[in-house]
């Protein structure tokens, strides 16, 4: 199918893509373009209007690359997952990321799809969101005034993952201390995307975990936290039976959302599995 025409613009350079971006009308920004032109095509199939011009954000060297910068790890938006997975700098616990990656899609799509593709389609199941919101990074966007917007992940998930700003790179505190575990089970063996996710995020004390962090994708809302399920692992010690006594904790609501009893069992399985992972 051949898609409506536009007018393909490729800025090479944030102020030229914010210039286009504010001054064009109907338009659509193009990342690695593994969801873009499906939409696209879907938007033509049913009469609906598409854009009239694309911006690329392919040639901008200013969103693309990974670096350190003190103690934070930055993450420019045009990261592509197989840039993720050959990185140098994601090592210890920040290698989840490297794990996260490598499950997405199969080898063509990981050589296109981009960080910021998978934070901003505003599609319930991509795992970038669970990511970052476990990580606490912080999201950055820079806006038609020229001006940067700092949002925290967890906040842009919980308001709807909206936005009409350029999403330009992520920013990750390094904590080694953090234990942390990435759980994803996939939907069918012919269909690689996620039936659900999660991540379990903790900072061992002794005995006891603290600022424990758990955020689940139901793949049907957002990526968000289960606060019920972190107050009870903060206040418990850590113990060979805490995987399982974690599960009477979970806040029910975010897992049951109309889940079948499949996916509901396999919560429960990779929950416990994360949290033996974190305890021992
Ligand atoms: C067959 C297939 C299997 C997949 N499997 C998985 C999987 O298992 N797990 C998973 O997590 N994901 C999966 N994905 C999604 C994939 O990882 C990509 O993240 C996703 O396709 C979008 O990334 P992209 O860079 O191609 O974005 P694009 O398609 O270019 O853009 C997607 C949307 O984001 C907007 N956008 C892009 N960049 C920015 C920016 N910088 N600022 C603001 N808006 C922006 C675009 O305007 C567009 O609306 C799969 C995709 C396909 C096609």
């Amino acid at each position: 199918m051949l898609l409506n025409p536009f007018t393909f613009h490729a800025p090479k350079s944030i102020t030229e893509a914010i210039d286009l971006y504010t001054r064009l009308g109907n338009v659509r920004l193009q990342a690695g373009g593994t969801f873009l032109f499906n939409n696209l095509k879907l938007l033509k199939r049913k009469g609906l209007k598409t854009p009239d011009h694309v911006i690329s954000l392919k040639r901008i060297a200013d969103l693309k690359g990974i670096s350190a910068q003190g103690n934070a790890l930055i993450i420019k938006s045009m990261t592509t997952m197989d840039e993720l997975m050959d990185c140098p700098l994601l090592k210890g616990n920040l290698d989840i990321l490297k794990c996260a990656a490598k499950h997405i899609g199969t080898a063509p799509i990981r050589n296109m799809a981009t960080v910021g593709g998978n934070l901003t389609c505003r599609y319930t199941w991509t795992e970038m969101p669970t990511i970052m919101v476990g990580l606490n990074a912080d999201l950055h966007f820079m806006g038609p005034d020229g001006k940067e917007q700092t949002i925290s992940a967890e906040e842009f998930f919980h308001s709807g993952a909206k936005t009409e700003k350029i999403f330009t790179h992520a920013s990750i505190q390094k904590d080694p201390k953090a234990v942390i575990v990435y759980r994803r089970i996939k939907r069918s063996p012919q269909l690689d995307i996620p039936l659900l996710s999660l991540l379990v995020r903790a900072l061992p004390d002794g005995k006891k975990l603290t600022n424990t962090r758990v955020v689940i994708n139901n793949c049907i809302a957002f990526s968000q936290r289960d606060r019920k399920l972190e107050d009870f692992m903060n206040q418990s010690r850590r113990s060979k039976t805490l995987a399982q006594e974690a599960l009477d904790h979970m806040d029910t609501p975010i897992y049951d959302t109309r889940s079948s009893e499949y996916k509901k069992h396999m919560f429960r399985v990779a929950m416990k599995e994360a949290i033996s992972t974190i305890t021992k």
